[in-house]
C-alpha cells in the first residue's frame, strides 16, 4: 500500500524531457512546490535527431532558459542539404540549433532544481484514476495528490497505464524512430547543416554536434526493420540515395515504437498532456521538442485556472489543437513527399531552378509559436 506522503506538492510533473523539465521550472518559478519524477537515471540519451528549431529557442530564451540553453554549447545549423534517389539539393533555412539530449535534458534539470523545483530520478510515477500521483523509487512508495499533474512522458511513457480515458491510437503502418551518436560522420554527412536521405523504407538524418560528435535519426518502415535489421534498413536508405559507404558496425541504435499516433484526450480534471505524451506526427520536420517546450511555457494560466476549481480541458486541448493544426499539415505534407522518393527527386530537381526557393524553404521553417 502506497504511503500518503505528508511533504505536499502543487505540482506533479512526470518526465524530465524538454517538455517536463519547462512545465517544472515555469510553474517552480511562480512559487508552486513543483516535484519533477523521471524513470530513467539521468543524464540519458533520448533517439532524436537534436535539431530545436526557432520557435523551441525562442520559447526557451522568453522562459528564462536562454542561459541554459547556451551552457550547452549549441551549434547553429543553416542549411538543409536533401537527398532523393540521384538528386541533391540544398536549402537555407532559419536558424536551428543542433544539441546533443543528455546534454541539453540535464541542463533543464538542474534550470528547473535551480527554480526551486525536487528532481527525483529513478522514479516511476503511476496517475491513478483519481487524479493522484504514485511514485515508485528507491524502494518506496508514496501516493501524491497534487492541484496539478502535468503528464511529459513522452512516447513511451508509462505513467498513464491505469488511465483507459488516455488511450493511444497509433498507426501501426507508421515509421519506427531510430537514433545514434557517433564519434565519425555517418557516410554522406555533410559537414555543415543537416543532412536528409530520403529513401522507399524511410530517411536518415544526420549533423555535427558541438564536442565533433556526429548524431543519426531515422525513421524507416516497419516492414524494412524486419526485414534487413536496423542497421541494414539505414544501409537500404543510404544506398538508394548514391552513398556506399555503411556506419560503424558497433554504431549502438536505440530504437522508439511507431511515430504516428494520437492520444484520446490530452487533458482531464487536474491532469494536463503536454510533449510527445499529447500526440506525435513523425520527426522530419525536427519540431517534436519544439512543439512541447512551446505548450509547456504556457502551462501558468491553465495552472491558475485548475487551482481555482475550473475544468481547463477544452481549453488545453484546443490550445495545443490551434498551435499543431499548421504544423502538422507541414509535417504530413513533407512526410509525404520524403516516403516518395521519385518525385521528392524531381521536386528537388525542379526546385533547383526556381529563384524564390530559398525563401521558400525558409518559410516553411517553423519560428512562432
Ligand atoms: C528519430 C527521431 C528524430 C527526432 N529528431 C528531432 C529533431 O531533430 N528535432 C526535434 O525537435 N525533435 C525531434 N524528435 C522528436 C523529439 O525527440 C521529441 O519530440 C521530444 O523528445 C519530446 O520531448 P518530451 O519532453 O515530450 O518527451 P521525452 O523527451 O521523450 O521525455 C519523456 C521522459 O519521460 C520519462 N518517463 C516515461 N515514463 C515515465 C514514468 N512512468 N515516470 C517517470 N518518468 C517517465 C522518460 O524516461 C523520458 O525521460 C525526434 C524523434 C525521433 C524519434
Amino acid at each position: 500500500m502506497p504511503e500518503v506522503v505528508s511533504q505536499r506538492f502543487d505540482a506533479v510533473v512526470i518526465g524530465a524531457g524538454p517538455a517536463g523539465t519547462v512545465a517544472a521550472t515555469v510553474l517552480a518559478r511562480s512559487g508552486r512546490r513543483t516535484l519533477l519524477a523521471e524513470r530513467s537515471t539521468f543524464p540519458r540519451t533520448k533517439v532524436c535527431g537534436g535539431c530545436l528549431a526557432p520557435a523551441g529557442i525562442a520559447s526557451l530564451r522568453d522562459a528564462g532558459l536562454g542561459d541554459a540553453l547556451d551552457s550547452i554549447d549549441p551549434l547553429p545549423l543553416d542549411a538543409l542539404h536533401l537527398h532523393a534517389r540521384r538528386a541533391t539539393a540544398s536549402y537555407p533555412i532559419k536558424q536551428y540549433l543542433s544539441i546533443e539530449r543528455g546534454r541539453m535534458d540535464q541542463a533543464f534539470v538542474e534550470a528547473a532544481t535551480d527554480a526551486g523545483a525536487t528532481f527525483i530520478s529513478e522514479c516511476r510515477a503511476r496517475v491513478g484514476v483519481d487524479d493522484s500521483v504514485s511514485l515508485e523509487y528507491a524502494g518506496r512508495q508514496e501516493c501524491h495528490r497534487p492541484d496539478l499533474v502535468v503528464v511529459a512522458d513522452g512516447l513511451s511513457g508509462s505513467s498513464l497505464a491505469e488511465r483507459d480515458d488516455f488511450g493511444w491510437d497509433i498507426d501501426q503502418t507508421s515509421p519506427m524512430g531510430l537514433g545514434a551518436i557517433l564519434r565519425d560522420p555517418p557516410p554522406g554527412t555533410t559537414s555543415d547543416g543537416i543532412t536528409m536521405r530520403c529513401g522507399v523504407e524511410g530517411y536518415v538524418g544526420s549533423s555535427r554536434l558541438s564536442d565533433g560528435r556526429w548524431v543519426v535519426a531515422a525513421a524507416l518502415s516497419p516492414e524494412a526493420i524486419r526485414n534487413h535489421g536496423v542497421q541494414g534498413a539505414v544501409h537500404s536508405v543510404l544506398r538508394e540515395t548514391g552513398v556506399d559507404g555503411k556506419c560503424a558496425p558497433s554504431t549502438r541504435w536505440k530504437a522508439v515504437g511507431h511515430l504516428t499516433r494520437r492520444r484520446m484526450r490530452r487533458a482531464a480534471g487536474r491532469v494536463l498532456l503536454v510533449g510527445d505524451a499529447a500526440g506525435y506526427v513523425e520527426p522530419l520536420t525536427g519540431e517534436g521538442m519544439s512543439w512541447g517546450i512551446c505548450r509547456a511555457a504556457d502551462v501558468l494560466p491553465y495552472a491558475e485556472a485548475i487551482g481555482r476549481g475550473d475544468d481547463v480541458s477544452a481549453q488545453w486541448s484546443s490550445a495545443a489543437e490551434r498551435m499543431l493544426r499548421s504544423r502538422r499539415v507541414i509535417c504530413r505534407t513533407v512526410c509525404g513527399m520524403a516516403r516518395r522518393p521519385r518525385l521528392l527527386e524531381f521536386g528537388l530537381r525542379l526546385s533547383s531552378r526556381l529563384p524564390f526557393t530559398g525563401w521558400a524553404s525558409q518559410q516553411l521553417c517553423w519560428s512562432h509559436s
